[in-house]
C-alpha cells in the first residue's frame, strides 16, 4: 500500500465499478470482496484506516453470548460461522481464547452451562473448543485473582480474540492491488447524480487539499456511525436512521488478572455483560452502552462510564483497580439502527442491514467486526441485484488473508505480521528491532514498514493503529512520541517543523486516552 501509487492509479481510471466510502471493518471487507470478484474498486477513508469504531472494539471475534440471552439466534449462528471462517483464513490474527464465567448463585452454573452447550452446538464444525461447568477450586485455579467471597464455581467456554486495527490493515493489504485503490485522508463531500441516479462523488484529498470528481457504477456507504450523513447527501429529508451508542474500555496491567483466561461477568448493575480480557500483556475491561446525541471521530469516555467499569470489575477482582491504575481508556461508537420505541440501546440488535436508496446509494447499517465478511458479501450482492454490477460470485469464504501463517507464537508481538515477520525485521537489510519502550513492543523497523507498506502518515497512525501503544499505555505512548516522530521524519524526509506540528497534534489527542 503506497499512497503515491494510489494517486497515480486514481488519475488513470475514468470510471470505477465500485467506490466505497469509509475504511473501517465494513468498507475494507467490501474492498477485499470486490477486488476478489474482479471489480475495479476505490476506497476512500476520511482519516486513517480503522480510525473509527473498528480500532475501538473489545477485540473479540465472537458469536456473542449476550445475543443468545436476547434471543437473537440468527445473529449468533451467523457470527459463529464467520468466527470459524476468519480463524481459518487469518490464523496469525485470530486466536482461541477461553473465557471463565464465575458463578455466585446455586442456579448460575447449570444455567450458563446449558447456554454455553447450545452455543457450542450452534458453532457446529467451526467450533473452537467445548464448554464445561467447573468447580469452585478449578475456577480459583484458572483465575487466581477472582473474588472468592460467595464463589460457587464457574463455566468455561471458547471464543476468538484479535487485534482489530491490525486486522483492518491486513484486509487492506489482502485486496488485489491490480484491482483496488485505497486512500486514507480523503473526505467524501458530495454525491454526483444524473437523472436521479448516483453516478459518482466528490472528495478532497486532505493531505494536499486537492479536490476530485470521480465516476462509479456503484457507490457504497460504509461510514459506520456517520452513514446517515452520507445518506443525507442523497436524501436530505430522511428520518433519523442511526442511534450512536458509546462503549468504553479501560486497560489495566496484567497483575489485575493473573491468568491467560478472560472473565465474562454475565450481569452488571445495568444488566449488561462485562469482559476482562488479557490482551498483549495488559487487560482490557469493558464495556458500557451510553446513548450519545452526536457522533464524533474521537469520542471521549465519560467519568461515570469509567467509574461504572471500575465498580463492576472490583466486584469480581480480588485486587481492586482504581482510577490511578488505568493505563489507557478508549471509547467507540456503535452504529445502532435507530428505533422509534423506547427500547434501550443494549437491546437493539447488532445484526447489519443493507439499505438501498431510490437513487441507488447502497449503505451498510450496523453490524459487528466478526461479521465484516458477510456484510461485504451482502453489500455487493445487493449492488448486483439492482443491476449496478455484473454478476460475479463472492470468493472470500476461502480467501487467505495477507501474511497467512499457522501456528504463530501469541507471546511474540510480531505475530500480527504472520509470514511477513522476517521481512519487517530485516527491512532494508537493517536489523533495527530493539523496542523503543519497555512497556510494549515498537521498533524502528516497524515504524519504517508502517510508512512504506501500510500507508501510515502521522504519529497517531503509528502509535494507535499500526501498533497499539496508545490503546495499551497512553502515558508511555506520550513519552516515546518524540522518538517516533523523529524516526518518521527521517523516513519521510520531513523537517523539524513537521515534527513539532505532529507532536502538537498527538499530545492533544492522547489526552482522550489518559485518565
Ligand atoms: C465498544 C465497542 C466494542 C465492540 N466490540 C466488538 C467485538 O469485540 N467484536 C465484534 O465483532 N464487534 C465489536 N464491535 C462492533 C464493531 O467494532 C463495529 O461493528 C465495526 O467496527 C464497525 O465498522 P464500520 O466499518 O462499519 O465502521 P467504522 O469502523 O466506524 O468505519 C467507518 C469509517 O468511515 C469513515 N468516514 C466517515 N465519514 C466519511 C467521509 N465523509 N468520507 C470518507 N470516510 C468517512 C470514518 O472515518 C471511519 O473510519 C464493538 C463496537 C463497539 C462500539
Amino acid at each position: 500500500m503506497n499512497r503515491k501509487d494510489s494517486i497515480i492509479k486514481l488519475n488513470k481510471v475514468l470510471q470505477w465499478d465500485v467506490v466505497i466510502i469509509g475504511g473501517g471493518a465494513s468498507g475494507l471487507g467490501i474492498a477485499l470482496d470486490a477486488s476478489k470478484r474482479g471489480y475495479k474498486t476505490l476506497l476512500l477513508e476520511k482519516y486513517d484506516f480503522a480510525k473509527g469504531t473498528s480500532s475501538r472494539s473489545t477485540k473479540l471475534i465472537h458469536g456473542g453470548v449476550r445475543y443468545l440471552q436476547n434471543g437473537d439466534i440468527t445473529l449468533v449462528i451467523e457470527s459463529l460461522k464467520e468466527r470459524g471462517i476468519l480463524k481459518r483464513n487469518a490464523p496469525h490474527l485470530v486466536q482461541d481464547l477461553s473465557f471463565v464465567i464465575p458463578t455466585y448463585d446455586w442456579w448460575a452454573s447449570p444455567f450458563y452451562g446449558i447456554g454455553m452447550k447450545i452455543y457450542d452446538m450452534m458453532a457446529g464444525k467451526l467450533g473452537l473448543g467445548k464448554s464445561e461447568i467447573i468447580s469452585k477450586e478449578e475456577t480459583e485455579k484458572l483465575i487466581p485473582n477472582i473474588s472468592k467471597k460467595g464463589l460457587r464455581g464457574g463455566v468455561i467456554y471458547h471464543d476468538g480474540q484479535f487485534d482489530d486495527s491490525r486486522m483492518a490493515i491486513t484486509l487492506a493489504l489482502s485486496a488485489d492491488s491490480k484491482k483496488t485503490t485505497l486512500l486514507n485522508y480523503c473526505n467524501v463531500e458530495g454525491l454526483i447524480k444524473k437523472d436521479g441516479e448516483i453516478m459518482g462523488l466528490n472528495f478532497t484529498d486532505l493531505i494536499n487539499s486537492k479536490k476530485y470528481q470521480i465516476k462509479s457504477k456503484v457507490v457504497i456507504n460504509a461510514t459506520g456511525v456517520f452513514a446517515e450523513e452520507i445518506i443525507r447527501m442523497d436524501q436530505p429529508k430522511i428520518e433519523k436512521m442511526i442511534q450512536p451508542s458509546q462503549g468504553v474500555h479501560i486497560v489495566l496491567e496484567r497483575r489485575f488478572l493473573k491468568s491467560k483466561h478472560a472473565i465474562l461477568i454475565p450481569q452488571t448493575s445495568d444488566g449488561r455483560v462485562l469482559f476482562a480480557v488479557p490482551w498483549k500483556n495488559y487487560v482490557v475491561v469493558g464495556t458500557t452502552d451510553t446513548h450519545v446525541k452526536k457522533a464524533s471521530e474521537e469520542p471521549k469516555a465519560l467519568n461515570e462510564e469509567i467509574d461504572f467499569i471500575l465498580k463492576n470489575a472490583a466486584k469480581y477482582m480480588s485486587v481492586k483497580p482504581k482510577r490511578d491504575d488505568i493505563k489507557s481508556v478508549f471509547a467507540g461508537l456503535r452504529p445502532l439502527a435507530a428505533t422509534s420505541n423506547k427500547q434501550s440501546t443494549k437491546e437493539v440488535s447488532r445484526s447489519h442491514k443493507i439499505d438501498i436508496s431510490p437513487s441507488g446509494l447502497i449503505s451498510v447499517l450496523g453490524g459487528k467486526w466478526t461479521t465484516y465478511r458477510k456484510i461485504a458479501e451482502d453489500a455487493l450482492n445487493t449492488a448486483i441485484s439492482i443491476n449496478k454490477l455484473k454478476k460475479k460470485k463472492c470468493k472470500t469464504e476461502r480467501t487467505k488473508l495477507f501474511g497467512f501463517k499457522r501456528n504463530v507464537s501469541w507471546s511474540d508481538p510480531m505475530h500480527v505480521y504472520g509470514s511477513m515477520k522476517k521481512k519487517v525485521e530485516s527491512l532494508g537489510g537493517v536489523n533495527d528491532n530493539k523496542s523503543l519502550s519497555k512497556k510494549f513492543y515498537i521498533s524502528n523497523n516497524i515504524i519504517e514498514w508502517s510508512i512504506i507498506h501500510e500507508m501510515a502518515l502521522t504519529v497517531e497512525d503509528i502509535l494507535a493503529r499500526r501498533t497499539r501503544c496508545v490503546f495499551l499505555d497512553s502515558k508511555e505512548s506520550k513519552r516515546i512520541a518524540p522518538v517516533v516522530a523523529q524516526k518518521m521524519a527521517d523516513v519521510l524526509g520531513e523537517d523539524d517543523k513537521w515534527i513539532d506540528a505532529e507532536l502538537k497534534k498527538f499530545n492533544k489527542l492522547i489526552k482522550n486516552y489518559i485518565v
